[in-house]
């Protein structure tokens, strides 16, 4: 194996290393971390890797700690944008950092902040921006702690090339041509600065207008929502004058084989002991087994179809169980798997049954052609709210893989902590009663969001009956189970059309359902959802205007009358 966690005071590996990784996460090699799976991935193609975790990226020369990558350098802020790390919804900066070592903190805007470091360290590297951070950010963006509309990050930070999405297809392809000397441009699931766009590419409204004008704002964004299809989407290109910021076709989703042999490479799911202390980044979820990819929930305030995507790239049940085994001869290993789930546990073997096409590509395992085959969404719609009558919406196979890891010698608890779709749960009554029998640790988290008919519209959400429904049908379960255990509900305040009566009628609906409430979140208007544009434009998709409540007061208000609500008369 080759790959080397900078700890200070440590040399360079004599060998010297291919690709560096800088990430604002502390490094944790579990299957949950986005720079472990990518590291792992390409030391299994024989690049010899490198990752510089948390640095103190303002100390001139610490980007070269490890030496002068030999391919280029990759940048991520980490596992979630470095403002949402860094602030509260309200704009209060967050006491506690759960995936960084104690009392570390990622800088504000972390990708342009490493970014410029390691022009300052690495002179003549390529550097490569990803993650959550770049990925959601790689266009003109309306940002809610500056209150402004800001230029593509990959403007901004003046790196190479940015990645979007899931990145083990490109990063196997970047480093390809590097090695090779071909230039970077037109891989799919990247990002470049052109001085033309491509031909056939759809020209979003360019900065200057989308900066300055709402309804070219949201023109843009439901272009960009459009172009997410692998095989049908055209690129797309956003001018800034001289240059052309052009996202290339997204990348083809992952088979059933690749994702097997992802997530089963030797992670040691582990977290390292080191001068800064130890991160709690994999507390609760050190044992949890993912099984799939993707979301076709499209809740508006989501940005995970502009990033993982809609389609479902599922494992397979041996595969799962596989990875399950390993963990019997794991020291830290007590019986209990922690979660076995994705974006959303429920959607796991599901699909669209509409028409498909196929797409061979080479494979992430070895380069192979593997064949995958994408959904081919020409309906117009999403899958959800209400449920389509072409989405294959089986439980089968993620009851048979739950059956088979409870039924594994040495393992004593197999839990689901990943979010549950409750609508599309309260179609299978029989999986409904394996979950409440076997697989919930106390108490469920289940998304309701809201109660207001027009809010949960906005959020594309199902109406409160499917939760209360839901909620009358869990009861009944756990008690046929002989189970005493709650819902957590999740609610968010302050979304777009969240006028003062529609706060009022959540606050009348926790009362009267006595609905007990742990939190409630504001809404937080993050890159690159439909919510996002709402927020900040005042209009829906259909360029109608929208109630938004704006004032600090007033969603501070919002977030009160929920939490309260079972004490008022
Ligand atoms: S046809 Fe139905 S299941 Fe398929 S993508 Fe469209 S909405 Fe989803």
């Amino acid at each position: 194996m080759s790959i080397h966690l900078h700890e200070p005071g440590h040399e360079p590996p004599g060998e010297g290393i291919d690709i560096l990784f800088v990430t604002g996460d502390a490094y944790a090699d579990h299957p949950s971390n986005g720079v472990a799976v990518l590291s792992r991935l390409l030391d299994a193609h024989g690049y010899h890797i490198g990752i510089i975790d948390q640095p103190p990226h303002e100390s001139r020369g610490s980007m070269a700690a490890l030496g002068t990558p030999r391919l280029c350098a990759a940048v991520t802020a980490g596992l979630m944008d470095s403002m949402v790390a860094n602030y509260t919804p309200l704009k209060r900066v967050r006491e506690d950092e759960s995936t960084g070592y104690p009392g570390v903190r990622r800088p504000d805007r972390a990708t342009i902040a490493y970014t410029h470091a390691v022009r300052r360290d690495l002179k003549g590297v390529p550097v490569v921006i990803g993650g959550i951070e770049a990925s959601l950010r790689r266009f003109a963006h309306y940002d809610y702690w500056q209150n402004t509309v800001r230029r593509s990050i990959l403007i901004d930070s003046k790196a190479d090339i940015l990645v979007y999405g899931m990145g083990e297809r490109q990063m196997l392809e970047m480093a390809r041509r590097l090695k090779d000397g071909v230039p970077l441009s037109g891989i799919r699931g990247t990002c470049t600065k052109e001085k033309k766009p491509p031909e056939h590419c759809i020209s979003l409204p360019p900065f200057d207008e989308v900066s300055s004008d709402k309804k070219a704002f949201m023109r843009s964004f439901l272009l960009q929502e459009g172009g997410m299809h692998p095989l049908r989407s055209p690129p797309l290109a956003e001018s800034y004058g001289a240059w052309h910021v052009v996202q290339h076709p997204p990348s083809v989703p992952l088979c059933t084989a690749e994702m097997d042999a992802l997530y089963e490479l030797p992670f040691t799911r582990r977290v390292t002991q080191t001068p800064r202390g130890r991160t709690r980044a994999i507390e609760g979820i050190q044992f949890s087994i993912i099984a799939h990819r993707g979301c076709f929930g499209s809740c508006s305030f989501c940005s995970l179809a502009m990033h993982q995507g809609t389609v479902i790239q599922s494992r397979s049940q041996e595969s799962i169980l596989r990875e399950a085994r390993s963990f019997l001869s794991h020291p830290d290993f007590k019986g209990i798997i922690d979660d076995v789930g994705g974006p959303t546990a429920n959607m796991f073997g599901m699909g669209c049954g509409g028409p498909v096409d196929a797409i061979s590509v080479p494979s992430i395992i070895d380069g192979s052609p593997v064949t995958v085959h994408i959904p081919r969404r020409t309906c117009g719609r999403t899958c959800l709210n209400p449920v389509c009558p072409s989405l294959r919406s089986d439980h089968g196979p993620y009851r048979e893989v739950l059956a088979a890891l409870r039924s594994l010698p040495g393992v004593r608890h197999v839990f689901v902590h990943s979010g549950i779709r409750h609508d599309l749960a309260l179609g299978d009554p029989a999986f409904l009663d394996d979950l409440c029998a076997h697989h919930v640790s106390g108490q469920l988290k289940i998304a309701p969001e809201h109660a207001d008919p027009g809010v949960l519209a906005a959020m594309n959400k199902p109406p409160v009956g499917v939760y209360h429904a839901f909620r009358k049908a869990y009861e009944e379960s756990s008690r046929r189970a002989g189970k005493k255990q709650f819902i957590v509900p999740y609610l968010m305040v302050a979304h777009p059309c969240s006028t003062p009566a529609a706060g009022r009628m959540l606050q009348r609906m926790l009362r009267d359902h006595d609905i007990p409430v742990e939190q409630v979140q504001v809404f937080t208007p993050t890159p690159m959802t439909l919510s996002t544009a709402m927020y900040h434009t005042g209009l829906d998709r259909h360029m109608r205007a929208v109630y938004v409540p704006y004032g600090y007061g007033e969603k501070k208000e919002q977030k009160r009358w929920a939490l309260g609500a079972r004490k008022i008369k």
